[in-house]
């Protein structure tokens, strides 16, 4: 594979290598490094997964041949899992299986590899922990979402199974709390975990939008302030069935909030709710939506393990104890070589066989998984969900000098998806010809012919149709009787991973062309770093003199700087360039091709209005999308990433 071998060697930034140096390389009990260089992660992780294989073949060359292209796909930076296998990937197995030479790895190598495996080796970053209404399995929650974001896992819970607050409570006498309340006992569990020694923990809370406590979870997190703030969560509304919504806000019609546990009923005007959440929303970002109905239409097990909620970026719908694990390619570096979305370039083969070990990597890791709870296990080894998704795609964009706000970015942002789509699931059907189908297969939708997402309509490019042909060819063909894994796309907010393959995060246009870092030294010293898109470097370098890097800094955007022209601004958008509405058509066309979802979020301009962000939803509920997060520039006060200038 050309691409691969182009950036094997290539040095990793000094940037990814503080990272790595923070929170990936495995150390002994007395904090000693003991890795420190990514070539060694990339051994481990393809090692330890590679070890999974041993359940399919006892033929120790094709078991070597696996590990040889796991590495070299992690090794090039082409393709990383998600975090979590980073980091828990042959932990705890003594280091003498990671140093042998590939060529000296024998079956017994695998077999105690896999044998070996702990609690440690938890591999996931998604997972659904859920409750009923009853204060020992709400508790029982707490320690099950404990025991995963204990590993590096993140959580998510539907709370609109808790009666609401004021309901009578039988054989006490007492009155319930409501979801809210409970919200921070998790948040409290939460806050006293760090994950793997490396990072904050994070959960999901979703509460359908006709649960009579609706208003006061809208405002859990509007006060972010102080100590009772719920600030490891982040939280959604479910509205189940847009169309019905959007008619009662149409309408003007009232909604009856109730719940099957109470006798607790309101009824409030929908356009209240909807003006609450985008008032909230427009102060902190927070609630974002949630197409739960969407989801489970799209979902081949909806009719007997409907999803719930998501993990807590919101990109992985799952049912009660669901888990998925996730890695991203990095198309950015890709697209140097081939010819993405072209549905009749030869170079479409490469792509594909990228596709077809990124999907036999993740359909390993399933295997390879140690998991937190024998539920988890159970669902997860019944269904074998995977997310395969894409980073880079606005570095990939800058390459290929196509606007990511344009119908020619969106084409492009589209046909990429199809054809990851449409590869990946030929890699998950072979798999299954190989491996045999995800145990319930047969209760899935699969067998009647079923396309697990929307597609775009076949009019809009010549191309689009020939995915579409292809895709429904396959659905209503062999996937009819092979299939391997429930789903198998996801794309992911890549927040650290990305970083590590030095390239712009997911489907995420870049946010700054330009910042500082302050970045550790040797010495222990804080020294500033100015990072500048190396693309943009690429591409006009000659045009960046010292005064116009200082000016990009200030910014972190080109579109002020006179002397740029104006084609090159064009291509260099950033997010806070970029209309809502682009955001939004971008987050539309991806997620017609992915089963699962996409974490995107739809940057407004300070100056954005409330009523901005309730056209949003509005538009939302006739789009092909499967949520929604808003974020307001500056809203915030603790904005992560945000220009020099501002600080
Ligand atoms: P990474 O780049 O580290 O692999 P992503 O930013 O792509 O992670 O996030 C993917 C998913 O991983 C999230 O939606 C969430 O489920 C999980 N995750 C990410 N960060 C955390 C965290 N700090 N704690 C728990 N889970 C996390």
């Amino acid at each position: 594979m050309r691409v691969i071998d182009d950036w094997l060697n290539k040095e990793i930034s000094q940037n990814a290598m503080a990272i790595l140096q923070d929170r990936y390389f495995l150390k002994d009990a007395d904090g000693n490094y003991i890795e420190n260089t990514w070539d060694e992660v990339a051994k481990r992780v393809a090692r330890h997964v590679a070890s999974a294989e041993i359940n399919f073949s006892q033929d120790v060359k094709e078991i070597q041949k696996a590990e040889t292209i796991f590495y070299k796909l992690i090794r090039s930076r082409i393709f990383i899992p998600n975090s979590p296998t980073l980091f828990n990937a042959g932990k705890t197995i003594d280091k003498q299986f990671f140093n042998k030479a590939i060529e000296d790895m024998t079956i017994d190598d695998y077999k105690q590899i896999f044998n070996l495996r702990t609690k440690h080796n938890m591999l996931s970053a998604c997972f659904v922990v859920p409750m009923e209404d009853s204060l020992a399995s709400i508790f029982d929650a707490v320690k099950n979402a404990a025991l995963i974001m204990k590993y590096g896992g993140g959580v998510g819970y539907d709370f609109s199974v808790l009666r609401p607050k004021g309901s009578s409570i039988a054989g006490t006498g007492g009155k319930s709390s409501g979801p809210v309340s409970f919200m921070h006992v998790f948040n409290v569990a939460a806050s006293t975990i760090e994950q793997g020694g490396s990072r904050r923990a994070a959960q999901m809370a979703v509460l359908r939008y006709d649960h009579p406590d609706v208003f006061e979870f809208i405002n859990s997190k509007k006060d972010n302030k102080g100590n009772n703030v719920l600030n490891y969560f982040n939280i959604s509304i479910n509205i189940d069935n847009p169309s019905t919504f959007k008619r009662l806000i149409e309408n003007d019609e009232e909604l009856l909030l109730k719940h099957p546990d109470s006798k607790i009923q309101k009824k409030v005007k929908a356009r209240e709710l909807i003006d609450k959440m985008a008032e909230n929303a427009w102060k902190t970002g927070d609630p974002g939506v949630l197409f739960l109905g969407r989801h489970n239409e799209y979902y081949a097990m909806s009719e007997y393990t409907p999803v719930t909620a998501t993990n807590p970026c919101g990109e992985e719908p799952l049912p009660p104890f669901g888990s998925c694990n996730l890695g991203s390619l990095d198309i950015s570096k890709l697209v140097e070589k081939i010819d993405l979305g072209n549905p009749t370039s030869s170079t479409g083969e490469e792509f594909k066989e990228i596709v077809y070990w990124a999907v036999r990597f993740l359909d390993d890791v399933v295997e390879a998984n140690v998991f937190p709870l024998k539920e988890i296990e159970e669902i997860t080894r019944r269904q074998r969900f995977v997310g395969l998704g894409i980073m880079g795609l606005a570095d990939a964009l800058y390459k290929k000098e196509i606007p990511y706000n344009s119908e020619d970015g969106r084409k492009f942002m589209a046909k990429v998806t199809a054809q990851l789509a449409y590869y990946s699931h030929l890699a998950s059907t072979g798999l299954a010809k190989e491996r045999g189908n995800f145990p319930d297969f047969e209760k899935s939708k699969y067998p009647n012919g079923f396309i697990p997402f929307a597609m775009l309509d076949d009019q809009i490019d010549k191309d689009i149709k020939i995915w579409n042909d292809k895709i429904r060819e396959h659905f209503y063909g062999e996937a009819k009787q092979y299939k391997r894994n429930v789903q198998t796309n996801t794309v992911a907010p890549t927040g650290s991973i990305s970083n590590l393959a030095d390239t712009s995060s997911g489907i995420e246009p870049n946010f700054l062309l330009s910042y500082i870092r302050y970045m550790t030294n040797k010495e222990g010293e804080r020294v500033p770093l100015t990072y500048i898109n190396p693309v943009l470097i690429e591409k006009v370098g000659a045009l960046i003199t010292d005064e116009i890097k200082e000016e990009i800094v200030k910014k972190g955007s080109i579109q002020h700087i006179k002397s740029i022209p104006d084609d090159i601004k064009k291509i260099f958008v950033t997010a806070v360039d970029i209309s809502p509405e682009d955001h939004l058509l971008a987050q539309h066309v991806i997620q017609s091709y992915l089963d699962a979802s996409c974490s995107k979020t739809i940057n407004m301009p300070n100056t954005a209005t409330i009523d901005d962000v309730k056209s949003m939803y509005l538009k939302a509920l006739d789009l092909n999308v499967k949520g929604l997060t808003i974020y307001r520039d500056g809203s915030l006060e603790t904005q992560v990433l945000t220009t020099t200038s501002e600080n």
